[in-house]
C-alpha cells in the first residue's frame, strides 16, 4: 500500500477553518497516513520573542496571552473542545514555566523546549479536527523517533536512529490510525528537546518520509507550488509544474523560503517524489519535484536570500604560501559554520556565511569567539546588509551569452561579489540589501517575462 506524508505549514494550520481545509486534503487521499504540522501561524515568532534575554514580566505575560488566544480560538471552534482542552492547558502552562525558567537562566536547551510547544499545540488541535470528522487519529510525539544531536537551535537528525525508531514505534500505528505529528522538533539521546532551525518542518516531513519508506511527501503551504521567483517580489511569477531535485535543492539553498534548504536531501537519498501545493487552493495543482524532468530550461528561477554576512580576510601570509585556506576553514568548522560563497585574490579571501542552518531562536552565526580566533591569523572585516540573488537553472556554466544577459540587467546596480562556474545550476550575485528586491524583479522581467 502506498504511503504519503503530508506537511502543513503555519498559515495552513493558522485557525480552525484553515485546519479543516487541510483535513479535506488529508481525508481525500487514503494513502496519507502521516500528517506533519508546523505551529499555527505567528506562534513560533511569539515563542522566539519569549526566548530572548531581558524580556520584562509585563512583556512575558502579554506574549503568553497572545499565544493562548491563538490556541483557544481553535479549541473554541471544536464541537467537543473537552477533547483537547486539558492537553492545550498543560502545554500552555509549560510555556509559562519554561519562559520563566529562561529569564532566570537563559540557555539554548530551555529555548528549544519552549520553541517546541507551538508544534505540540497545533498537532493536538489538528488531530482533534480529524477526529471530529469521524476518523481515528492521535497526536504522536515526534521526539520518540526524531533523534538528533545536541546542537540546540539547529540540531542535526541522526538518520540511522530515526529510521529504526520510526520502524519500531511509528510504522505499526499507521495501520489503525491517522497519525498527526510535529515538524521542526526532535530530541537528543538524553531525551532533551531540540529544534531543526526555522522553517524546519519541511525537513521533518521529508525525514519521516524517508524513515518510513513513503512514496511521496506533500508540502502544503500558502502558494500553489514553487514559482519562478517569490511571488511577493514579482507579481508575474508563475508556478513551475515539474522541477528536478537538483534545481529545487538549489532554489531552497539560495533562499526560496517555500522549502527548507535540507528538505530535498532525504527525498534524493530515497528517490521520494515531493509535491508542493496550496492548502487554500489544492485544485490549482502545484509543483512535482522529481529525480529527472524532461527538457529542463536554462533559466528556471530567481531566488533571494537576505541578511547575508560577508567576511573579508586579508593576510600577507597568503602570498605564495600554502595552508591559509585550510587554517581558515578549520576555524570555521570548529565553530560549526558552513561557508557559502567564496572568492579569492592574491592576499584576500572573501566569503559569505551560510545562514540557512541558522539558529531557531534567530541568533547570528558570527560570534565574538570566532572573530577573535580568525583575527589571530588575518585581518578580518565584516560587511553586512547584503543580499544574495541566485539565478537558478541548467547548463549555466556551459551556455554562452548568460553573463551578458544577466549583467546588462544588473548594470544600474553595484554588485559586491559574483560566483559562477562551480555549479551548472546557478549564478550568484551579492548586492546591497536595499537593492535586492529591485534586482530580483528586474532579473525576473528580463529572463522570464519576455
Ligand atoms: P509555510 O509556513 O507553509 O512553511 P513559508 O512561508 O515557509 O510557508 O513558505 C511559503 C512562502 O515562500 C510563500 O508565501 C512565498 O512568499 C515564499 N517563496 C519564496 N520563494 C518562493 C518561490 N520560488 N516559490 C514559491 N514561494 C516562494
Ligand atoms: N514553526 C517553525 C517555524 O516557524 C517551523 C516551521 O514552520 O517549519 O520556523
Ligand atoms: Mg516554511
Amino acid at each position: 500500500m502506498s504511503l504519503v506524508v503530508a506537511k502543513f505549514g503555519g498559515t495552513s494550520v493558522a485557525d480552525y477553518a484553515a485546519m479543516n481545509r487541510c483535513a479535506d486534503i488529508v481525508l481525500n487521499n487514503p494513502a496519507t497516513r502521516v500528517v506533519v504540522v508546523s505551529a499555527s501561524s505567528g506562534v513560533t515568532n511569539l515563542l522566539v520573542e519569549l526566548a530572548q534575554a531581558n524580556v520584562t514580566e509585563t512583556q512575558r505575560l502579554a506574549l503568553l496571552k497572545k499565544i493562548a488566544q491563538i490556541q483557544y480560538s481553535i479549541v473554541d471552534c471544536l464541537a467537543r473542545p473537552d477533547d483537547v482542552t486539558a492537553a492545550i492547558d498543560r502545554l500552555l502552562s509549560r510555556v509559562d514555566v519554561l519562559s520563566q525558567q529562561f529569564q532566570a537562566d537563559p540557555n539554548k536547551a530551555t529555548a528549544d523546549e519552549l520553541l517546541s510547544l507551538g508544534e505540540q499545540c497545533s498537532s493536538q488541535l489538528f488531530a482533534a479536527v480529524i477526529r471530529e470528522r469521524g476518523v481515528v487519529s492521535s497526536a504522536f510525539d515526534v521526539r520518540q523517533v526524531m533523534r538528533t544531536d545536541s546542537l540546540f537551535g539547529r540540531a542535526e537528525p541522526q538518520i540511522g536512529e530515526l529510521k529504526s525508531l520510526a520502524t519500531e514505534k511509528l510504522l505499526p500505528l499507521l495501520a489503525s490510525q491517522l497519525i498527526v505529528t510535529q515538524g521542526f522538533i526532535g530530541a537528543d539521546a538524553e531525551g532533551r528537546t531540540t529544534t531543526l532551525g526555522r522553517g524546519g518542518s519541511d525537513y521533518s516531513a521529508a525525514l519521516l518520509a524517508e524513515a518510513l519508506d513513503a512514496d511521496a511527501v506533500e508540502i502544503w503551504t500558502d502558494v500553489p507550488g514553487i514559482f519562478t521567483t517569490d511571488p511577493r517580489l514579482a507579481p508575474n511569477a508563475t508556478a513551475i509544474p515539474e522541477i528536478s531535485f537538483n534545481e529545487a535543492a538549489e532554489m531552497a539553498t539560495f533562499g526560496a523560503k517555500v522549502l527548507h534548504p535540507a528538505t530535498i536531501l532525504p527525498a534524493v537519498r530515497q528517490q521520494i517524489q515531493v509535491f508542493v501545493g496550496s492548502s487554500k487552493a489544492p485544485e490549482l495543482g502545484g509543483t512535482w519535484i522529481r529525480h529527472q524532468v524532461e527538457n529542463p530550461p536554462v533559466y528556471r528561477a530567481v531566488a533571494l536570500r537576505r541578511d547575508q554576512t560577508l567576511l573579508n580576510l586579508h593576510s600577507l601570509q597568503m602570498l605564495h604560501a600554502q595552508g591559509f585556506l585550510a587554517q581558515t576553514f578549520a576555524t570555521l568548522a570548529k565553530h560549526k559554520i558552513s561557508v557559502d560563497l567564496i572568492t579569492t585574490s592574491e592576499v584576500n579571501v572573501s566569503l559569505t556565511l551560510d545562514k540557512t542552518g541558522s539558529d531557531s531562536s534567530g541568533q547570528g552565526l558570527l560570534t565574538e569567539a570566532l572573530l577573535q580566533e580568525l583575527s589571530q591569523h588575518c585581518r578580518v572585516r565584516v560587511e553586512d546588509k547584503l543580499a544574495l540573488v541566485a539565478i537558478i537553472g541548467n547548463r549555466i556554466a556551459t551556455t554562452a551569452g548568460i553573463c551578458q544577459q544577466v549583467f546588462s540587467v544588473l548594470a544600474p546596480h553595484n554588485v559586491r561579489m559574483i560566483c559562477q562556474g562551480a555549479s551548472p545550476h546557478n549564478l550568484c550575485v551579492l548586492v546591497h540589501e536595499s537593492e535586492a528586491a529591485d534586482v530580483v524583479a528586474a532579473l525576473h522581467r528580463n529572463l522570464f517575462e519576455q
